[in-house]
């Protein structure tokens, strides 16, 4: 029956709940490749790597792991981090290495209303909030250059620098980026995010960049905003917002901001891309391991549907994407919600939810 693509992902659970978000979204993408008539299957490989690995090895991945991944269509991961490992270790040492090492240079974090969910911001069941975060996501705050105890150790005590580093070609590309996607949108709004009254080389690099490329976009509107008055913008005209394009930091907490309007952390979704397809991009939720609720089968698996969603999109499967998007949507418009959204379903009675809706 099976005449369409074989999918080849990569599946790296990690820690905490990610290997029980990872877990449902692979129930819910064989689901539908089961209902495909055949258009597509997936083989999965799964590699155990995260903290547990360290613990045995001495390390977050095993040795030549980027190589192992290189094949792959996508990579699929949940979280990393644990208490017991100081987290730039484990950060640096599994995510940061594939999202730097494969140049995933564009992370996309969409933030939207689900019906059925109320939030914090959410006013009524019939107001919307649609924005996609688009995040710079290869150098800026975590280029991952500086370091301690510079030339010793002054008698004030440590002295340690780290810095952000702003290229031209950087700043650019995740800035047509942002327009692309904007051109994609019904409102054709991109914002740039930025600190330049304060740091006046790479924010103000950042900001003439941007001011350039807009120029070759000029069905694309715009705005910039500074990333202290955009955290209030989010929170009192969230709808002048569509594309909002900032530096890794700024994004990484603002995209946080926007999942907790929505909802909740649990439902946010997103995509580390290589936009020319040189490596297998990686798709993960937003949230991290969540150590506060793991193990106890309550973790939402929402974030990591969508970002099996923008996975099958980033793949060439539109349709399939749509398919789980209307699946998220159907579940929380029934009211079937795990407890960060205020309800009482489990993961696997979520997941369940999910599945059924496929069908719908
Ligand atoms: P990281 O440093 O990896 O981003 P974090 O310290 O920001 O992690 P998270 O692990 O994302 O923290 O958790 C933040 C809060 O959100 C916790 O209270 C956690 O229980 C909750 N949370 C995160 N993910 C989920 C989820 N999938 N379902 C329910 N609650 C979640
Ligand atoms: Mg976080």
């Amino acid at each position: 029956m099976n005449s369409g693509k074989t999918i080849r992902i990569a599946a790296i659970p990690g820690d905490g709940v990610g290997q029980e978000v990872v877990a449902a979204g692979r129930m819910v993408l064989d689901a539908l490749a089961e209902d495909s008539n055949g258009a597509f299957a997936f083989e999965w490989t799964e590699f155990p790597w995260g903290s547990d690995y360290y613990a045995q090895h001495g390390r977050m991945m095993a040795e030549g792991g980027l190589e192992q991944l290189r094949d792959f269509d996508a990579i699929y991961f949940g979280a990393v981090g644990w208490p017991t490992i100081p987290d730039h270790i484990s950060l640096w040492g599994l995510r940061l290495a594939i999202c730097q090492g494969f140049d995933q240079w564009a992370n996309i974090r969409p933030v939207k209303f689900l019906p059925g969910v109320t939030s914090p911001m959410r006013k009524a069941d019939d107001t919307e909030l649609d924005w996609v975060v688009v995040r710079e996501n290869s150098e800026g705050e975590y280029a991952g250059m500086g370091g301690r105890n510079l030339g010793g150790r002054p008698p004030g005590g440590e002295v340690a620098v780290q810095s952000a580093i702003f290229t031209e070609v950087g700043c650019e590309r995740i800035m047509r980026f942002a327009f692309d996607l904007a051109r994609t949108r019904t409102r054709k709004h991109v914002t740039s995010v930025t600190k330049s009254n304060a740091q006046q080389y790479g924010m103000v690099l950042w900001d003439d960049v941007f001011n350039r490329v807009a120029k070759d976009y000029p069905d694309v509107e715009v705005d910039s905003c500074l990333v202290d008055a955009m955290a209030a913008r989010f929170i009192l005209q969230p709808e002048s917002l569509d594309v909002v394009v900032a530096s890794n930091l700024h994004a990484d907490i603002l995209s946080d901001l926007g999942s907790a309007m929505a909802g909740s952390l649990g439902l946010a979704a997103s995509a580390n891309l290589n936009p020319e397809r040189r490596t297998p991009s990686m798709f993960e939720p937003v949230h991290g391991s969540a150590p506060d609720i793991a193990g106890q089968g309550i973790a939402n698996p929402i974030g990591a549907v969508g970002s099996a969603a923008l996975m099958m999109e980033h793949l060439g499967f539109p349709a399939a994407a749509e398919r789980l998007n209307k699946a998220i949507e159907g579940t929380t418009a029934a009211g079937v919600l795990p407890r960060d959204l205020g309800g009482n379903a489990t993961t696997e009675e979520v997941t369940s939810a999910i599945i059924d809706n496929l069908q719908a």
